[in-house]
């Protein structure tokens, strides 16, 4: 098995877009999104289940997931931010935060094809949000 790929992204030696980032925790874009906006929520550290997170990064994360999900749902104007943890295909905790329209949209086979570019200013989009909905600082 190679090294973990959020692993790589943690460190910079993968690209990724970057939407906020903590101490213990990282959000960026997915490349296969469900839906514009589609973030990934990560720990710094290498935990493959989020249920073997100790605490205090177990509660965190999703502490992390609040404050992410106001400012998602204002750059991507969607109705909700839907919450999901699968973690079948990267075995590093991720948390999905997706931005949802209708019922039936989060689902793990659907994507949307995303160019970088929309990638990058949807990134930028969110990071814009951020710090008008209060979501700055350590977590
Ligand atoms: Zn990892």
């Amino acid at each position: 098995m190679g090294p973990c790929i959020f692993c790589q992204i943690i460190k910079g030696v993968e690209p990724a877009h970057r939407t906020w980032e903590s101490e213990d925790f990282l959000a960026f874009l997915t490349i296969r999104p469900c839906n514009p906006g589609h973030t990934l929520l990560i720990p710094k550290t290498h935990v493959d289940s989020v249920f073997d997170l100790e605490e205090p990064l177990y509660s965190n994360i999703f502490r992390a997931a609040k404050r992410l999900a106001e400012p998602i749902r204002q750059a991507t104007g969607a109705k909700r931010i839907g919450i999901a943890v699968e973690g079948l295909s990267v075995p590093h905790v991720h948390l999905h935060l997706v931005p949802l329209h209708d019922v039936g949209e989060l689902d793990p086979n659907r994507h949307i094809e995303q160019t970088q570019q929309e990638l990058a200013e949807m990134a930028g989009r969110i990071r814009r949000e951020i710090p008008k909905t209060g979501t700055e600082g350590e977590i």
